[in-house]
Protein backbone atom coordinates (compact mmCIF):
# COMPACT_ATOMS: atom_id res chain seq x y z
CA UNK A 1 0.00 0.00 0.00
CA UNK A 2 1.22 3.29 -0.96
CA UNK A 3 0.39 6.40 1.29
CA UNK A 4 0.19 8.82 -1.36
CA UNK A 5 -1.96 6.47 -3.91
CA UNK A 6 -4.93 6.89 -1.43
CA UNK A 7 -4.71 10.57 -1.46
CA UNK A 8 -3.72 10.82 -5.40
CA UNK A 9 -3.44 8.14 -7.39
CA UNK A 10 -3.48 8.75 -10.88
CA UNK A 11 -5.53 12.07 -10.76
CA UNK A 12 -4.59 14.69 -13.27
CA UNK A 13 -4.78 18.44 -13.29
CA UNK A 14 -7.25 17.71 -16.21
CA UNK A 15 -9.44 14.79 -14.31
CA UNK A 16 -9.83 17.72 -11.35
CA UNK A 17 -10.90 20.12 -13.83
CA UNK A 18 -14.05 17.74 -15.13
CA UNK A 19 -14.81 16.12 -11.35
CA UNK A 20 -15.71 20.00 -10.81
CA UNK A 21 -17.42 20.42 -14.52
CA UNK A 22 -19.52 17.04 -13.06
CA UNK A 23 -20.42 18.72 -9.55
CA UNK A 24 -21.61 21.74 -10.94
CA UNK A 25 -24.05 19.70 -13.03
CA UNK A 26 -25.06 17.22 -10.68
CA UNK A 27 -25.50 20.02 -8.11
CA UNK A 28 -28.00 21.17 -10.13
CA UNK A 29 -29.55 18.17 -11.52
CA UNK A 30 -29.93 17.25 -7.81
CA UNK A 31 -31.71 20.68 -6.81
CA UNK A 32 -34.11 20.58 -9.85
CA UNK A 33 -35.09 17.11 -8.90
CA UNK A 34 -35.73 17.62 -5.20
CA UNK A 35 -37.96 20.41 -6.63
CA UNK A 36 -39.89 18.32 -8.48
CA UNK A 37 -40.73 15.58 -6.12
CA UNK A 38 -42.87 18.56 -4.75
CA UNK A 39 -41.51 19.00 -0.97
CA UNK A 40 -40.96 21.65 0.26
CA UNK A 41 -37.94 22.10 3.16
CA UNK A 42 -37.35 19.45 5.18
CA UNK A 43 -37.47 18.76 9.00
CA UNK A 44 -38.26 15.24 10.13
CA UNK A 45 -37.97 12.94 7.18
CA UNK A 46 -40.01 9.30 6.92
CA UNK A 47 -38.49 6.18 5.80
CA UNK A 48 -40.08 6.56 2.49
CA UNK A 49 -38.15 10.15 2.40
CA UNK A 50 -35.16 9.14 3.35
CA UNK A 51 -35.36 6.06 0.90
CA UNK A 52 -35.92 9.01 -1.54
CA UNK A 53 -33.01 11.11 -0.80
CA UNK A 54 -30.79 7.95 -0.22
CA UNK A 55 -31.71 6.57 -3.88
CA UNK A 56 -31.34 10.32 -5.57
CA UNK A 57 -27.92 11.00 -3.85
CA UNK A 58 -26.08 7.70 -4.65
CA UNK A 59 -27.47 8.28 -8.42
CA UNK A 60 -26.05 11.64 -7.74
CA UNK A 61 -22.23 11.00 -6.26
CA UNK A 62 -21.14 8.18 -8.75
CA UNK A 63 -20.59 10.57 -11.87
CA UNK A 64 -19.01 13.56 -9.75
CA UNK A 65 -15.83 11.14 -9.54
CA UNK A 66 -16.78 7.98 -10.75
CA UNK A 67 -14.92 9.16 -14.71
CA UNK A 68 -16.63 6.56 -16.89
CA UNK A 69 -19.86 6.93 -15.58
CA UNK A 70 -21.91 10.01 -17.74
CA UNK A 71 -23.98 12.18 -16.31
CA UNK A 72 -27.27 11.16 -18.76
CA UNK A 73 -26.91 7.61 -17.08
CA UNK A 74 -27.59 9.39 -13.55
CA UNK A 75 -30.46 11.36 -15.48
CA UNK A 76 -32.07 8.01 -16.20
CA UNK A 77 -31.88 6.87 -12.75
CA UNK A 78 -32.69 10.58 -11.36
CA UNK A 79 -35.82 10.15 -13.15
CA UNK A 80 -37.01 6.98 -12.60
CA UNK A 81 -36.87 7.39 -8.85
CA UNK A 82 -38.88 10.71 -8.91
CA UNK A 83 -41.50 9.06 -11.31
CA UNK A 84 -41.64 6.18 -8.71
CA UNK A 85 -42.07 8.73 -5.59
CA UNK A 86 -44.59 10.38 -7.32
CA UNK A 87 -46.36 6.74 -8.28
CA UNK A 88 -46.27 5.77 -4.26
CA UNK A 89 -47.44 9.24 -3.22
CA UNK A 90 -50.45 8.85 -5.86
CA UNK A 91 -51.02 5.66 -4.70
CA UNK A 92 -50.81 6.59 -0.65
CA UNK A 93 -53.40 9.41 -1.70
CA UNK A 94 -55.70 6.76 -3.37
CA UNK A 95 -54.95 3.82 -0.74
CA UNK A 96 -54.98 3.94 2.97
CA UNK A 97 -53.53 0.72 3.51
CA UNK A 98 -50.85 1.61 0.90
CA UNK A 99 -50.06 4.70 3.43
CA UNK A 100 -50.06 2.56 6.29
CA UNK A 101 -47.75 -0.03 4.84
CA UNK A 102 -45.22 2.87 3.17
CA UNK A 103 -45.13 5.47 6.10
CA UNK A 104 -46.85 3.70 9.24
CA UNK A 105 -48.89 4.83 11.65
CA UNK A 106 -49.08 7.39 14.40
CA UNK A 107 -48.50 5.96 17.40
CA UNK A 108 -49.62 6.39 21.14
CA UNK A 109 -46.77 6.96 23.24
CA UNK A 110 -48.36 8.53 26.65
CA UNK A 111 -52.08 8.33 27.99
CA UNK A 112 -52.83 9.60 31.28
CA UNK A 113 -49.90 10.68 32.27
CA UNK A 114 -48.51 7.29 31.91
CA UNK A 115 -46.41 5.49 29.31
CA UNK A 116 -48.38 3.02 26.77
CA UNK A 117 -46.46 -0.15 27.46
CA UNK A 118 -47.71 -2.06 24.16
CA UNK A 119 -46.87 0.46 21.47
CA UNK A 120 -43.69 0.96 23.23
CA UNK A 121 -42.97 -2.76 23.33
CA UNK A 122 -43.74 -2.83 19.29
CA UNK A 123 -42.16 0.25 17.91
CA UNK A 124 -38.61 -0.93 20.01
CA UNK A 125 -37.98 2.84 20.91
CA UNK A 126 -35.78 2.67 24.07
CA UNK A 127 -37.34 4.84 26.93
CA UNK A 128 -34.06 7.49 26.78
CA UNK A 129 -35.18 8.69 22.75
CA UNK A 130 -38.52 9.62 24.26
CA UNK A 131 -38.18 10.79 27.41
CA UNK A 132 -35.08 12.93 25.45
CA UNK A 133 -37.57 14.24 23.06
CA UNK A 134 -40.10 15.24 25.57
CA UNK A 135 -37.24 17.21 27.67
CA UNK A 136 -36.97 18.99 24.16
CA UNK A 137 -40.69 20.16 24.87
CA UNK A 138 -40.08 21.16 28.03
CA UNK A 139 -41.72 18.09 29.28
CA UNK A 140 -40.63 17.72 33.11
CA UNK A 141 -42.49 14.57 34.47
CA UNK A 142 -45.39 13.15 33.12
CA UNK A 143 -48.32 14.15 35.26
CA UNK A 144 -48.24 17.21 32.77
CA UNK A 145 -48.74 15.17 29.51
CA UNK A 146 -52.35 14.07 28.61
CA UNK A 147 -51.45 12.93 25.17
CA UNK A 148 -47.93 11.73 23.50
CA UNK A 149 -48.01 10.96 19.84
CA UNK A 150 -45.07 9.68 17.60
CA UNK A 151 -45.97 11.05 14.16
CA UNK A 152 -44.87 8.72 11.14
CA UNK A 153 -42.05 11.38 10.84
CA UNK A 154 -40.61 10.52 14.08
CA UNK A 155 -41.60 14.15 15.67
CA UNK A 156 -43.71 13.71 19.22
CA UNK A 157 -46.91 15.70 19.40
CA UNK A 158 -47.79 16.72 22.78
CA UNK A 159 -51.09 17.23 24.88
CA UNK A 160 -50.67 18.80 28.01
CA UNK A 161 -53.00 18.87 31.24
CA UNK A 162 -53.79 22.39 32.74
CA UNK A 163 -52.55 23.76 35.82
CA UNK A 164 -55.44 22.59 37.62
CA UNK A 165 -55.85 18.95 35.85
CA UNK A 166 -51.95 18.00 36.15
CA UNK A 167 -51.09 14.80 38.19
CA UNK A 168 -48.29 13.54 39.75
CA UNK A 169 -45.57 11.82 37.41
CA UNK A 170 -42.63 10.26 36.72
CA UNK A 171 -39.70 13.25 36.80
CA UNK A 172 -37.75 12.81 33.20
CA UNK A 173 -34.58 15.30 33.75
CA UNK A 174 -31.45 13.21 35.12
CA UNK A 175 -31.30 14.50 38.33
CA UNK A 176 -34.64 13.94 39.54
CA UNK A 177 -34.99 10.78 37.40
CA UNK A 178 -33.23 8.42 40.27
CA UNK A 179 -34.08 5.41 41.65
CA UNK A 180 -35.70 6.28 45.45
CA UNK A 181 -33.67 4.51 48.41
CA UNK A 182 -35.39 5.78 51.33
CA UNK A 183 -39.32 5.52 51.51
CA UNK A 184 -41.53 8.02 52.52
CA UNK A 185 -45.10 7.07 52.97
CA UNK A 186 -46.57 10.31 52.45
CA UNK A 187 -44.77 10.67 48.94
CA UNK A 188 -45.97 9.61 45.73
CA UNK A 189 -43.53 7.26 43.66
CA UNK A 190 -43.65 6.85 40.02
CA UNK A 191 -42.35 3.44 38.39
CA UNK A 192 -39.02 4.19 36.36
CA UNK A 193 -40.57 2.57 33.50
CA UNK A 194 -44.20 2.78 32.80
CA UNK A 195 -44.91 6.43 34.51
CA UNK A 196 -47.37 4.11 37.04
CA UNK A 197 -47.60 6.91 40.14
CA UNK A 198 -48.85 6.08 43.88
CA UNK A 199 -48.46 5.73 47.44
CA UNK A 200 -45.96 3.19 48.34
CA UNK A 201 -45.84 0.50 51.41
CA UNK A 202 -41.89 -0.43 50.49
CA UNK A 203 -39.42 0.57 47.49
CA UNK A 204 -39.61 -3.54 46.50
CA UNK A 205 -42.93 -3.06 45.55
CA UNK A 206 -43.80 -4.37 41.89
CA UNK A 207 -45.54 -1.89 39.06
CA UNK A 208 -48.85 -3.11 38.82
CA UNK A 209 -48.44 -2.04 35.60
CA UNK A 210 -45.24 -3.65 34.34
CA UNK A 211 -44.05 -5.37 37.15
CA UNK A 212 -41.07 -3.14 37.44
CA UNK A 213 -39.47 -2.64 40.86
CA UNK A 214 -37.44 0.95 40.49
CA UNK A 215 -38.94 4.04 41.73
CA UNK A 216 -38.52 7.30 41.96
CA UNK A 217 -40.29 10.81 43.90
CA UNK A 218 -42.80 12.15 41.99
CA UNK A 219 -43.20 15.48 40.66
CA UNK A 220 -46.41 17.78 40.39
CA UNK A 221 -45.58 21.07 39.46
CA UNK A 222 -47.43 21.91 36.13
CA UNK A 223 -46.07 22.76 32.57
CA UNK A 224 -46.22 26.77 32.11
CA UNK A 225 -46.55 27.84 28.29
ZN1 LIG B 1 -44.52 0.31 35.66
Amino acid sequence: MNIIDIFLYDTTWGFIFEIMIRCFVMFFLILIFLRLSGKRGIRQLSIFEVAIILSLGTAAGDPMIIDDVPIVQAFVVMSTIIILYRLVTWAMMKSEKIELWVEGKPLYIVEDGMMVIQDMKKEKYSHDEFFAEMRQQSVEHLGQVRVALLETDGCLSILFYTEQETKWGLPLFPKAYQKSVHLNTENYYSCMYCGMTQHLLHLEQECPRCHNKDWTESLSVPYIH
